[in-house]
């Protein structure tokens, strides 16, 4: 199936042939017919599948030749959970609709109303908004929501997440019955199917990941570590090979903000990304980050969700999620298209349970690599009564911050192709191919820095608190 023979229009093909897209992915080949057919449509595809073009561009195509909007009335109405995803869903809105003369614009928070009142005033086609700053807008009467002729929730899941229900309940009432609704989630949770029966009408329903799945290109592996030598740990993993363009995920913003402080001083090129920072800050360090400037980003769960960074071939759990389904929407972000990803979690005696319900959530074993220097007194408990984590407690070492980087020799995690060491034996994740080694890149060192605790799959476990930044 190409794009041509999907029926879309022209100046739609033009602008995905300069792009060099030959072929549609899966998500886009299953929902570009029924978004182009008027229907709505209930859509499971996580970040990295191709999704926005999967609305976008079918979205476009019904829009073009259609009278421009000249008020704040826009005919298509994108919400979206962060204002990073705002952004790059208007990118790609832009991008592929280079050709259709349509006037798009984003609305979101942490940047002043001016400009965007301006932007409003000024007429457009597609608004791309998150929830809060949209409902601002409309306090204020600068956007007529009620000719939306097409709405999208995009990764609606974390939308739920970051408590925007009674926001998007709110936008909801302000808007036509009579529309077409696309709703984009990476998973089809009970909330969600709620969440879709409010929203939608009789909904075709897609699902290209089964759910709760991850690419089988992604290769896991835990390493276990004393709580106060974790930052060391990621110090000497990331000192294999500092070129290499890591996203480490912290739990909270404080702890974010502290690692990525940490790594700068260890002589990375690190930022943070949270919740916290100014937008400024934060688009600055992305940009920063896709352009090479910066090679490690510390990003909350929150702050990264959505973020389009291509071909990363690492992911580091600097802490371990605290609900089980952001550890896939984390690596999400390694192993697309095919290519081989790895996602490196550091594993502290009190984050066992977290590491039990993912293992049950991917319905595998995790690899337990222990690294020489950095054993546990005991090993992991992977019981029904494992430990969480509190919310909210302080993570990381209490001592050893700051330490200069240092690293042993042959014993760190290979990042590189020279350090690192095989485990001396038991099960590979599955999916992770062959020729797995710890750490970020090819390794050859003997097997006996390593320990391996194995791993568990384990039984039924409570699910932790909510998944918001701290
Ligand atoms: P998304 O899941 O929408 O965040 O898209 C993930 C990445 O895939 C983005 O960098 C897109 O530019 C890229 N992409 C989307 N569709 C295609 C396609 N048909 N061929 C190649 N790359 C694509």
């Amino acid at each position: 199936m190409s794009f041509t023979e999907l029926g879309l229009s022209p100046q739609i093909l033009r602008a995905l042939e300069e792009k060099g897209y030959t072929q549609p992915t899966p998500i886009q080949a299953a929902a570009i017919p029924i978004v182009m057919a008027g229907h709505d449509l209930l859509a499971a595809a996580q970040t990295g599948t191709g999704k926005t073009a999967g609305f976008a561009l079918p979205i476009l195509h019904r829009h073009i030749g259609l009278p421009k909007r000249l008020t704040p009335a826009p005919r298509v109405l994108v919400l979206t959970p962060t204002r990073e995803l705002a952004a790059q869903v208007l990118d790609s809105f832009r991008e592929y609709g280079r050709h259709a003369a349509l006037k798009s614009a984003s609305i979101f928070g942490g940047v002043g109303m001016g400009p965007q009142i301006d932007a409003l005033r000024r007429g457009l086609d597609v608004l791309v908004a998150t929830p809060g700053r949209l409902i601002d807008h409309m306090g204020q009467r600068n956007v007529d929501l009620s000719k939306v002729e097409v709405l999208v929730l995009d990764e609606a899941d974390r939308m739920l997440d970051m408590g925007f229900m009674p926001a998007l309940k709110r936008i909801l009432v302000a808007l036509p019955r009579q529309r077409q609704t696309l709703m984009f989630s990476a998973t089809f949770s009970d909330p969600i199917k709620a969440l879709a029966q409010q929203f939608l009408s009789s909904p075709k329903e897609v699902s290209v990941t089964p759910r709760n799945t991850v690419a089988e290109t992604i290769s896991h592996i835990v390493h276990p570590v004393p709580t106060d030598k974790k930052r060391q740990l990621l110090i000497d993993i990331l000192a294999v090979d500092s070129r290499v363009q890591t996203l480490v995920f912290a739990r909270t913003k404080h702890g974010a903000n502290k690692l990525a402080e940490q790594l700068e001083k260890s002589g990375f090129r690190a930022s943070a990304i949270h919740g916290n920072k100014s937008q400024n800050a934060r688009t600055k360090a992305l940009a920063d980050f896709k352009s090479g400037k910066l090679t490690i980003l510390v990003a909350t769960d929150i702050a990264a969700r959505g973020l389009d960074i291509p071909e990363l071939p690492v992911v580091i759990n600097f802490d371990l999620p605290m609900v089980a389904e952001d550890y896939v929407h984390r690596i999400g972000r390694t192993g697309r298209a095919g290519e081989t990803g790895r996602a490196i979690s550091l594993v502290t005696p009190d984050e066992s349970g977290l590491l039990r319900d993912i293992q049950r959530l991917l319905k595998q074993e995790i690899q337990l690599i222990t690294v020489a220097g950095y054993e546990l007194s005991q090993p992991l408990r992977m019981d029904a009564n494992a430990p969480r984590p509190v919310q909210g407690q302080r993570q990381g070492p209490r001592q050893g911050q700051g330490r200069p980087q240092q690293q042993r020799s042959g014993a760190a995690p290979g990042r590189g192709t020279s350090t690192g060491a095989k485990p001396t034996q038991g099960k590979r994740p599955a999916g992770s191919g062959h020729g797995h080694k710890p750490g970020l890149g090819d390794s050859a060192n003997p097997a006996q820095r390593r320990r391996r605790h194995g791993g568990s799959t384990a039984g039924r476990a409570n699910r932790p608190m909510g998944s918001r930044e701290a």
